[in-house]
């Protein structure tokens, strides 16, 4: 039967312009892809929004 539950998590994944440094972090409404999302925690530049996914998890 349908014990398992399965849910799907969006992610997003941010690319700092300048340094490189990824980050990945829960999809929020209105992400777009390639779209300038935030400022990089390590060297202040711009982070660009570089792949959003989805995982499935089974619970
Ligand atoms: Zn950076």
């Amino acid at each position: 039967m349908f014990s398992k539950k399965k849910i799907t998590i969006a992610y997003s994944v941010e690319k700092c312009q300048k340094c490189g440094m990824l980050r990945k972090r829960k999809f929020s409404e209105g992400d777009v892809l390639f779209d300038i999302s935030s400022k990089c925690s390590s060297c202040n530049g711009t982070t660009r929004i570089e792949k959003i996914f989805a995982e499935t998890l089974e619970q």
